[in-house]
C-alpha cells in the first residue's frame, strides 16, 4: 500500500478515527455475569461459525487500511482473545503495519502459556481484567470455578514478558464485588501495575443492567482516598478513558473510568471490528457495517477506504451522554460486549 496524504479523517463532531478494537471471536472460557450471562450463552448459544470469522490476512488487510484512515492503536480483544488458534500470528502481522501502537485485553487465564510468545511476536501491552481477589466473589462475577490464582499467575507472566505496564481492569458492581475495591488496590499499590476501575455499563441486552448497581467512580476514588493520599495525574494521550492518580506516597498509579457517572464521548476516537467483520463506531450500536461482505466479493484497498472513511464521516455517535434519555434506543437491539469487542 503507498502512503499519500491525506488529511485528518473527522466525524460529525471533529472527532479523528485514532483507536480500533479488534475482536478475534466471539467465544470465552468465563461466563462474566455483566457480559455473558450463563442463562444466554449456555450449550444453545450459537456462536460465529469458523468460516464466519474473518481470517488473519482480513484481519491485517483491515487492519492497514484503517492505519491508512489515522488508527494509531490497535487493540485485540473478544470473547477472549487468546482463545483464537495462533493469535501469536495474528500479533505478529499486526506488529508489522509502521507507527501502530498494538495491545490486547484478556481475561489472562492463557497467558502463562502464550505471554512470551505474544512478547516475542511484538505485542507490546495487556490489560487483564480482574475483578476480585477472594475467590467466592470471582466466582459469584464470572459464574466458573477458577481460582484467583489463575488470573494472578497470568498477570505475573506478562510482566516477566516485559508486557509493561500490565493494566489491570476493574468493572466495579455495587452488591457484588465493592468490597473488593479496597483489598484489590492493597494489591497492586507498589507493584508496578496500573489497576484501574470501571463502571458497570448497560452494554449488550442481556446482562439486567441497573444502574442502582453502578459504584461511581468518585466513590471508589472517596475509598481508595480515605487510606492513602491521591493525587490527579494529566491523561497520558488525548481521548485517554481513564481519569489517571497517583498515590502521593510514590507506590504507584490508579485510574477510574467514569463511563456511566461521566462520559467521555466528546473525545471518543475509538471504532470497533467484530470478529466476523462488522465494523461498529459507537459500544452501544445496533448494527454495523459489512466489512466481510466487501472483502469477499473483491474490494480493493482504496474502495474499504472509502467505505470506512463515509461511516465515519457520517458518525454522532455519544450513547453514554444521552443514556436513559427519550432518544437511546431500546435495549434489545444492542450487539453484545462479547461480540463487538470490549
Ligand atoms: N475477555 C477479555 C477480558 O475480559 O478482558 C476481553 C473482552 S471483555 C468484553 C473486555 C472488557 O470489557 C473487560 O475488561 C470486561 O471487564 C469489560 N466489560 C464487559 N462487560 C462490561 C460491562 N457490562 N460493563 C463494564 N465493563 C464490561
Ligand atoms: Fe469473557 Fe471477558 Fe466477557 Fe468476562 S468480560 S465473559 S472474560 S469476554
Ligand atoms: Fe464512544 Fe459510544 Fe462509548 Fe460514547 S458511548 S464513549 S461514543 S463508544
Amino acid at each position: 500500500m503507498t502512503t499519500t496524504f491525506r488529511p485528518t479523517l473527522l466525524d460529525r463532531r471533529d472527532r479523528p478515527l485514532r483507536d480500533l478494537r479488534i475482536s478475534v471471536t466471539d467465544r470465552c472460557n468465563l461466563r462474566c455475569r455483566y457480559c455473558m450471562p450463563r442463562e444466554h450463552f449456555g450449550p444453545d448459544h450459537r456462536y460465529l461459525h469458523s468460516d464466519a470469522l474473518l481470517s488473519f490476512d482480513e484481519i491485517a488487510r483491515l487492519a492497514r487500511v484503517f492505519a491508512s484512515l489515522g488508527v494509531r492503536k490497535i487493540r485485540l480483544t473478544g470473547g477472549e482473545p487468546l482463545l483464537r488458534r495462533g493469535i501469536a500470528d495474528l500479533v505478529a502481522m499486526l506488529a508489522a503495519i509502521p507507527g501502530l501502537d498494538l495491545a490486547m485485553t484478556t481475561n489472562g487465564l492463557l497467558l502463562p502459556t502464550l505471554a512470551q510468545r505474544l512478547a516475542q511476536a511484538g505485542l507490546r501491552r495487556v490489560t487483564v481484567s480482574l475483578d476480585a481477589l477472594d475467590d467466592a466473589v470471582f466466582r459469584a462475577v464470572t459464574d466458573t470455578p477458577v481460582p484467583v490464582r489463575r488470573v494472578l499467575e497470568g498477570i505475573d507472566a506478562a510482566a516477566r514478558a516485559g508486557l509493561t505496564p500490565v493494566k489491570v481492569n476493574m468493572v466495579v458492581k455495587r452488591g457484588v464485588n465493592d468490597g473488593c475495591v479496597l483489598p484489590m488496590a492493597e494489591r497492586f499499590r507498589g507493584s508496578g501495575h496500573i489497576l484501574r476501575f470501571i463502571e458497570y455499563m448497560d452494554v449488550g441486552a442481556t446482562n439486567e443492567w441497573r444502574l442502582g448497581e453502578v459504584l461511581p467512580a468518585t466513590e471508589v476514588l472517596r475509598m481508595i482516598g480515605d487510606r492513602h493520599a491521591l493525587e490527579p495525574l494529566p491523561a497520558g494521550h488525548p481521548g485517554e478513558v481513564a481519569t489517571r492518580y497517583r498515590y502521593r506516597d510514590g507506590a504507584g498509579e490508579i485510574g477510574v473510568i467514569g463511563s456511566v457517572t461521566r462520559p467521555f464521548c466528546g473525545d471518543c476516537t475509538r471504532a470497533r471490528l467484530s470478529a466476523d467483520g462488522m465494523v461498529h463506531t459507537c459500544l452501544f450500536s445496533s448494527r454495523g457495517t459489512d466489512l466481510r461482505a466487501l472483502l469477499r466479493a473483491g474490494a480493493g484497498d482504496e474502495e474499504l477506504r472509502t467505505v470506512v472513511g463515509a461511516l465515519w464521516g457520517a458518525r454522532e455517535d455519544g450513547y453514554s451522554e444521552l443514556r436513559g434519555g427519550r432518544r437511546t434506543r431500546s435495549r434489545e437491539d444492542r450487539v453484545e460486549m462479547s461480540y463487538i469487542g470490549g
